[in-house]
């Protein structure tokens, strides 16, 4: 009999590099699934569910006969809503037609790449990173180049890093509010990075889905800088700051032409959202700035809870807690790496979190933790696997 076709190097090179990084999360999703009690604060998913308004809005638009193919790239009140609230974030006259909508930030970030990359090109990105970043550089058939940004300098990438790296490269993936550092850049960042994109003719990628979760400092678009809106693709999402990772509705926010050909790449791919969706994500959007802060919410009080209990000790650091829903929290002291010592709380203590090392080699010895539990569950879990670094270190110092 003879085998199957080769199949594309593109796609098969997508998880080239190994292990993706979910084997703990994958590990303790199948501990529940065998009856055993484990907390999870492994992915970034609220522990609420979406808005019963938002649903009755989906509902009454289905009913209403929305189910047919619906805009390819968004309605025109839903680009209009999505730049008007652009608009009002950054102070960047934005229109509809800058906006495409896609099905999540992940297909933005895709379409992005796709629009700023050809074949072979160089991609850069920062480690650590969103677990997908550097699988979507290669699904478009782009090399991606990470760039380390270190614990030390608080997680924020130093311009000099980037520079090295940036001649010849067609692109700079960057993320704040970060996933998974938390770290907010700052202005300065910024203004470097933008700095450097302009030396070198780089597109920005600008991911921006945690833009309604900073705790400390602003949040900055680096499109609002001099001469960036030509050159930045801001990817947008309605996951994190509406509660609606699974509606699907991301976008991005570019250049006029750049948009025209990114609606050409949708109408040959995903061909749009569907329609109950857009008209939900319209709905969602009207409930404005308010509505965003009430989801943020629990984030910003169990980053307190965090902060209050991390007070009670010195073992244990968290130096970037300014933006998004995770503590990215250095274990080093135990003398551990992040896999051993998630494993081993996985194991002893019934907690999952992630390990640093899934998210790229910058944030090694490190572990992540999602605060998406309930205040008193995630309180209670917080102060156990402090405890836990304690006994690990007075071990470590009895083994010694
Ligand atoms: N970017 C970052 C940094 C993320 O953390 C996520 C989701 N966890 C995404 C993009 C994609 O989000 P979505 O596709 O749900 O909009």
């Amino acid at each position: 009999m003879k085998k199957s076709p080769k199949l594309s190097t593109r796609i098969t090179e997508i998880s080239a590099a190994g292990p993706d990084g979910w084997d703990l999360f994958r590990r303790a999703r199948a501990m529940i699934a065998a009856g055993e009690q484990v907390i999870e604060l492994t992915i970034g998913e609220h522990d609420i569910r979406t808005a019963p308004a938002i649903l009755q809005a989906m509902h009454d638009a289905a009913k209403q006969g929305h189910t047919g193919y619906s805009a390819i790239p968004g309605t025109p009140t839903l680009r209009a809503a999505v730049a008007d609230r652009i608009t009002a974030q950054t102070g960047v006259v934005t229109r509809p037609e800058n906006i495409l909508i896609t099905p999540g930030g992940q297909a933005a970030l895709f379409a992005a790449h796709h629009a700023a990359c050809d074949e072979g090109d160089t991609a850069l990105f920062i480690d650590p990173y969103y677990a997908t970043y550097p699988g979507t550089i290669r699904s478009v058939g782009a090399i991606p180049l990470a760039i380390t940004a270190t614990p030390e300098h608080g997680f924020q990438p130093q311009s000099n890093h980037i520079a090295a790296h940036a001649a010849g490269a067609s692109s700079l993936l960057i993320n704040s509010p970060n996933n998974p550092t938390g770290a907010v850049y700052t202005a300065e960042t910024h203004a470097e990075i933008a700095r450097i994109c302009l030396d070198h003719d780089l597109w920005l990628i600008s991911d921006e889905v945690y833009d309604s979760q900073v705790w400390d400092g602003t949040h900055l678009s680096p499109r609002a800088l001099p001469d960036m809106a030509k050159r930045t693709l801001v990817v947008g999402s309605l996951s994190k700051s509406h509660a609606m990772t699974g509606s699907r509705v991301g976008w991005i926010c570019g250049p006029e032409e750049a948009i025209e050909h990114l609606i050409n790449l949708a109408t040959n791919t995903n061909y749009g959202i569907a329609g109950f969706v857009q008209q939900a994500a319209i709905f969602a959007l009207a409930q404005g700035p308010a509505f965003e802060a009430e989801i943020a919410a629990p984030f910003e009080r169990r980053r307190k809870i965090t902060q209050a209990l991390l007070a009670g000790q010195n073992l244990v650091q968290a130096s970037t807690m300014q933006g998004a829903m995770y503590a990215m929290l250095d274990i080093r002291a135990t003398g551990l790496s992040g896999e051993s010592f998630a494993e081993a709380l996985l194991q002893q203590e019934k907690i999952a979190v992630m390990p640093g090392e899934s998210f790229g080699r910058a944030a090694a010895g490190h572990v992540r933790v999602a605060m998406t539990v309930n205040d008193d569950a995630y309180r209670d879990a917080f102060a156990r696997l402090l405890q836990f670094a304690q006994n690990l270190a007075g071990t470590q110092k009895r083994r010694a």
